[in-house]
């Protein structure tokens, strides 16, 4: 067993401590930092002037997204619908819970660092003045230990990056399967991590924690924390760097993700391009 565990047992048991002694204050604090961000959940995604169409966590899950995207313009870019964007709104909220519940129930040694902006690594497209890519990424939560602290040993390192989910009662659940990193990653959950994991700060270990959104409260039910295996990240990675090679200028990669999973849900519900995608 990983001594990498231990984060997974700590960060859960952290959230939990700090959430059962809740300081209003600390929530209030995220809470003010967190309006900025729901303000954009309502801002215009449709048009050319709406920020890149390509970023770690959108339109990488499938080859042929990018690719229509080039092709079609704005007609392939759309509105997300109203639903969307309340999820994504009380989605912010959740992230504040956790992150000022986290932060109190941190221990002596431990800090950490929320919402960084951060570069992306070196093979990830340079902006040639389309806007088309993003020119930078952001990672939720990084958690650091002191030499030390928490007389853990050294092999459990001593910073981890930490990637928060909230999510339905179906999707909560399936955070805590077995290997759920394998599944269709539709969402780019797994695309999000392995760039934010590669390059620029180095990580002892990538984590999901996932937080119940119909019930974040649960007196039983804390946040499902896995760690991603390393052999999943550097394996996405690979995969991102072959579908980002030519910047989704060549030719038709055709409906991959299709292929890979069969026939998806994703496809048929979810895919900001489904319209426009024959398969
Ligand atoms: S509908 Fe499926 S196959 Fe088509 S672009 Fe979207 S993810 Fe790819």
């Amino acid at each position: 067993m990983s001594n990498y565990t231990i984060w997974s047992h700590a960060i859960d048991s952290w959230f939990k401590e700090g959430r059962a002694t809740t300081d209003p204050a600390a929530f209030d604090a995220y809470m003010k930092d967190t309006l900025a961000s729901i303000g954009s959940c309502w801002e215009s995604r449709g048009d050319e002037d709406s920020g890149p169409i390509v970023r770690p966590s959108t339109n990488l899950s499938c080859a042929r997204q990018g690719w229509l995207v080039r092709k079609h313009g704005s007609e392939a870019r759309g509105e997300p619908n109203q639903s969307a964007r309340i999820t994504w709104a009380i989605g912010h909220l959740l992230h504040g819970f956790v992150y000022s519940c986290i932060e109190k129930g941190l221990p002596e040694g431990f800090t950490m660092e929320v919402e960084h902006t951060r570069q992306l690594p070196d093979w990830w497209p340079e902006d040639d003045g389309s806007g088309f890519f993003a020119k930078q990424g952001h990672t939720d939560l990084v958690i650091r230990r002191e030499p030390g602290a928490g007389g853990w040993p050294d092999s459990a390192g001593h910073s981890v990056l930490v990637d928060v989910k909230s999510s339905n009662e179906t999707g909560y659940r399936n955070y805590g399967t077995s290997e759920f990193w394998n599944k269709p990653d539709g969402f780019g959950y797994m695309s999000q991590l392995a760039v934010y994991s590669d390059g620029g700060d180095a990580y002892d270990a990538t984590f999901l924690a996932a937080v119940n959104r119909n019930n974040p409260g649960a007196q039983r039910q804390g946040l499902h924390v896995r760690q991603i295996p390393q052999t999943r990240l550097v394996e996405e990675r690979e995969r991102l760097q072959r579908i980002l090679a030519d910047r989704f200028e060549g030719d038709d990669p055709g409906p991959e993700f299709h292929e890979r999973h069969g026939s998806s849900f994703y496809c048929r519900e979810f895919c900001p391009v489904r319209h426009l995608c024959e398969r």
